[in-house]
């Protein structure tokens, strides 16, 4: 296994006393972008001081603009099943809680994916519980491929993520041809003692089965793949460098590490009290998190979900977020219900705003949401992905994607003023495009969607 508990512990136990000057030194060699150690992680995990914690965020961001520019990509989930064989101890759905399970049939995951398109979302991440007799992996491509299929006027799911427990190889296989974007799963923790006290009796108790399954996705031919922790179960710290190691894995074996690293927090659910657990995370240091985790892995999108406020979510995006969900439901048939005025969840979420209102705040705070689907439909994925990012030619490309189906999006379902707002900040981002030939794509793109076209990319 290549996560080992008293490595960690050892690097954790090391940096706790590291002085001032010892993090002012790690924090120069991060400015100067030369790449972290382990070691190094867990010294910028201490940062306390106000002084250094500033300086370290404003780092973090201006890491985050450099390569991220302005843009943020948003999202939707889509639970289609709450059916779930295992009792973690943190989740509204786990077994022991006795409630009327739902799984959609695929008129109704139709009905759901019409209301997503609704509200103008075009990347989806697909949820459900761990259920091998009511979620088989066919249950889930049939989902995939009704996803897909279901087009509502000018709207389309373009790119459908897939958060499902972790499988086999031959069931990888078989979601890479169905045509999922990344393969998300969470760790939840990467300490093996509060993994196992947090899955007990269960399919997903198996620690080093879990753990290995982005190995064995990979295997199957996915290289788009989703990490995350539970923050709120164990150490932070302990996580952030589970985290680090795991993607190294990957990394040295596989030649890609993750694309995504999703941040959740631990939120109230049915049949758990948040005292139960001694780790929940304060706001300052799930911030020092997120600005660490942006140092150490540039070039890996992180993902905010709206189990986190208004505000949080408005200040994260300075420290390194790349994308958020937006509008979202975290029940099975959510939409549908929200519609009738009912409410089913898997945890409380806190930011309820429609995409729109959250939309107009982003641009007004000066970024381009971008609802762009372009990079896995061209083959850039894994690690051609990561060479275009790396390579920094990314910006000719992910910028142009972003204002053109952020336009796309202005004239569907915008207002006026975000009409308005979308086509002021096209003008102000295209005058600063270096490139002649990439402007006046932009600039045909936007006369081509106002003549009817639509999905356009590069
Ligand atoms: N069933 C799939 C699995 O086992 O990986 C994943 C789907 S589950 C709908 C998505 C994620 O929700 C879980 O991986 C967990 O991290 C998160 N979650 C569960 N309970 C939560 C809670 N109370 N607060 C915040 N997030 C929670």
């Amino acid at each position: 296994m290549f996560i080992n508990e008293d490595y960690i512990n050892g690097l954790l136990e090391q940096a706790r006393g590291a002085s001032k000057e010892e993090i002012q030194q790690v924090l120069k060699k991060a400015e100067k972008r030369a790449g972290l150690s382990h070691k190094d992680i867990a010294v910028l995990l201490q940062i306390e001081d106000e002084k250094q914690l500033k300086e370290m965020y404003k780092l973090a961001g201006e890491i985050k603009e450099s390569i991220y520019g302005k843009r943020i990509v948003i999202f939707a989930p889509l639970y289609v099943s709450d059916y779930c064989v295992n009792n973690c101890v943190y989740c509204g759905y786990k077994r022991c809680n006795k409630f009327t399970r739902r799984k959609l049939t695929q008129e109704e995951v139709a009905e759901e994916v019409r209301l997503l398109e609704k509200m103008g979302h075009k990347r989806i991440a697909l949820e459900l519980g761990e259920d091998p007799v009511n979620n088989p992996i066919e249950y889930v491509i049939e989902c995939l491929d009704t996803i897909y299929k279901t087009q509502n006027s000018n709207g389309e799911i373009r790119r459908a993520n897939v958060n499902i427990a972790a499988t086999t190889v031959d069931n990888y296989r078989r979601l890479k041809e169905a045509g999922i974007g990344t393969y998300i799963l969470f760790q939840e923790t990467y300490h093996k003692p509060t993994y196992e006290f947090m899955h007990p009796k269960s399919i997903k108790g198996n620690y080093d089965y879990h753990t290995t399954a982005f190995d064995r996705a990979m295997e199957g031919g996915i290289d788009d793949v989703g990490a995350g922790v539970l923050f709120g179960l164990a150490d932070p710290k302990f996580e952030v460098l589970g985290l680090m190691i795991h993607n190294e894995h990957l990394e040295e074996k596989f030649g890609v590490g993750f694309h995504t690293i999703s941040v959740p927090r631990l939120k109230p659910a049915e049949g758990m009290n948040l005292k139960d657990f001694p780790h929940l995370l304060r706001d300052e240091e799930f911030k020092k998190i997120v600005a660490v985790i942006r140092i150490a892995v540039p070039f890996t999108g992180i993902i905010l979900s709206t189990r986190e406020n208004e505000d949080m979510r408005r200040e994260l995006l300075k420290y390194g977020v790349s994308q958020m969900s937006a509008g979202s439901s975290t029940g099975v048939g959510g939409y549908k219900a929200r519609e009738a005025g009912e409410s089913v969840e898997q945890f409380k979420t806190s930011d309820e705003r429609a995409p729109l209102d959250i939309l107009k705040e982003l641009i007004g705070d000066g970024y381009i949401p971008s609802y762009c689907t372009a990079c896995y439909r061209m083959g850039r994925t894994g690690d051609r992905f990561m060479s275009l990012a790396k390579s920094g030619n990314i910006q000719y490309v992910c910028e142009p994607n972003a204002l053109t189906t952020l336009m796309e999006y202005a004239l569907d379902y915008g207002d006026e003023e975000l009409r308005k707002k979308t086509e002021a900040l096209i003008k102000a981002r295209s005058e600063e495009i270096s490139r002649d030939d990439i402007k006046r794509i932009v600039i045909d793109n936007v006369k081509k969607l106002k003549a009817g076209e639509r999905d356009l990319y590069l």
